[in-house]
């Protein structure tokens, strides 16, 4: 069931968003080589609860505010005292804060030091396939216009798109329906109207889109070992634009 929000609700989701957007601000310049993931987590939470929020994934079970995903893994890495980060990797922090009950949900992947050139590439192109999804994203539209927006410009480059996760509804739990998948062809695929919250999350890879999940359960891997990047906003359809929501003003 796609719950529509109301303007109260969406007020509240984006207050929620913007405090997400200025985690990030003061957050991503502070990190650099020598970090653990542990780390980075623990300058999320110091934040998300000097500011008054919940780290949001703590009512889905998982051990930390931030998933941090280093170079293969694709998503929901945890939070490891002993996992330390160097220079030439690439990070992906996928963050949601509940703020009086509204929840935001944000990803960005962060080069540390000098990254290769594909890895910028790869950064950049899933930057792009989130902004390309996010254009497709109007009311009047359907769900798949997203999924095939997201899809068209990571095939362009020639690279892998993960389809065994995908975007959601979010704003009054960490995920509603409905469903947006990196590809288009699978699922229902309802019309976008007013009212609608959205989190848009390409996971692209250098190589094949296959993944899979380690033992600890959570994290999810690149089926081949090569570098992987998730790019996400949350974003609130209105009749006539698209507002995102996880950017500072
Ligand atoms: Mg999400």
């Amino acid at each position: 069931m796609i719950r529509l929000k109301n303007q109260k609700q969406i007020d509240g989701i984006r207050r929620s968003c913007k405090l997400l957007a200025a985690m990030y601000r003061e957050i991503i310049p502070r990190i650099q080589a020598g970090m653990t993931t542990a780390d980075i987590d623990e300058l999320c939470t110091g934040f998300i609860a000097a500011h008054g929020g919940v780290p949001a994934w703590h009512s889905e079970g998982f051990p930390g505010a931030a998933c941090v995903s280093v170079n293969n893994e694709v998503i929901h890495g945890i939070p490891s005292k002993r996992r330390k980060i160097h220079s030439g990797d690439i990070v992906s922090l996928d963050v949601g804060i509940n703020l009086e009950g509204y929840i935001s949900d944000s990803a960005v992947t962060i080069p540390v030091g000098e990254i290769s050139d594909e890895a910028k590439r790869l950064i950049s192109v899933t930057e792009e396939c989130l902004s390309a999804g996010i254009g497709a994203c109007r009311a009047g539209n359907r769900i798949a216009d997203i999924s095939s927006a997201v899809y068209e410009v990571a095939k362009a480059a020639g690279f892998g798109v993960v389809t065994d996760f995908c975007g959601h509804g979010v704003g009054l739990k960490v995920h509603e329906d409905p469903q947006i998948p990196n590809r288009p062809g699978r699922g229902p695929n309802p019309r976008i109207q007013q009212g609608m919250v959205l989190a848009i999350e390409p996971m692209i890879n250098l190589g094949t889109g296959d993944v899979r999940i380690l033992d600890d359960d959570w994290t999810v891997v690149t089926a081949d070992g090569r570098l992987s990047a998730h790019a996400e906003h949350t974003v609130a359809v209105f009749e006539d634009h698209t507002e995102i929501l996880t950017i500072e003003e």
